[in-house]
Parts: C-alpha cells; structure tokens; sequence
C-alpha cells in the first residue's frame, strides 16, 4: 500500500494540452492525418469546463476519400441520409452498419451510395 502510494506521488504531474499541441500523427487506410488539440466550437473555447481535445477532421465539410473513392468518417461524425443503425447507443457513425473502423477514431465508409466511384462499382 505504502509503495503504491509513494510510486504514484513521485510521477511527474502530465502537462495539460494547449490548443495547437500536436495530439498524433495518424496513418490509416493508406492516408496521414496530423490530429492537433483544439475545440469543435468556438463556444467550447469560454466554457470554463473545457480544455483543449484531440480534434479530428470534419469529413462532412472536407470530405477525403481513399484512392477506390471510398469516404472516410469518423466514429463520432453525424450520420448521413444512408444511416443504418446496428447499435442503439450513439447515433453516430460507429453505429452504422456501414462504418469500417480504422485507427483511433477514424474509419471508412462502405456504403456504396456514398462511394465517389460508384458508378464503377457493380
Ligand atoms: S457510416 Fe456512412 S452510411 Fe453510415 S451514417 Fe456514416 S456516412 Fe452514413
């Protein structure tokens, strides 16, 4: 107990994160994203509850696609009109029939009716 105790009082307190730190750099499904800490809102920023979070791209506003043209999302993105719900806890994209999970947050969206080429896809 008294280890446990004096193990953790000697680590060094972590840094909180400032907006702009550099949260990781991520590679995934065959593209590099640099996710820094910020704020989704610019309400977020006065709240005096909120500290800088890892910001993940908006793909509703950016979109970004694989080179097959599939799109990618992100787990907490907000569902599209193609929506099709497999878990009764989000409402979100990670809920959807059609999200492929990829690194941390990020994944790809599989439905066809999104997919950029889908004019080629049989
Ligand atoms: S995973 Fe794709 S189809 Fe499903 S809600 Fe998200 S964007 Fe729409």
């Amino acid at each position: 107990m008294f280890t446990t105790f004096f193990s953790q009082e000697s680590q060094p307190q972590k840094e909180k994160p400032k907006e702009g730190d550099l949260y990781k750099i991520i590679t995934t499904f065959g593209k590099t994203f640099e996710i820094y800490y910020g704020y989704y809102e610019e309400s977020d920023r006065y709240s005096k509850y909120s500290e800088p979070i890892e910001v993940y791209p908006d793909f509703i506003k950016n979109p970004e696609y694989t080179k097959e043209g599939t799109p990618f999302v992100t787990a907490i993105q907000n569902p599209c009109e193609y929506y099709e719900k497999i878990n009764d806890t989000t409402d979100k994209c990670i809920d959807c029939k059609y999200f492929e999970k990829g690194e941390e947050m990020f994944g790809l969206c599989k439905c066809k009716a999104r997919n950029k080429n889908k004019h080629l896809i049989k």
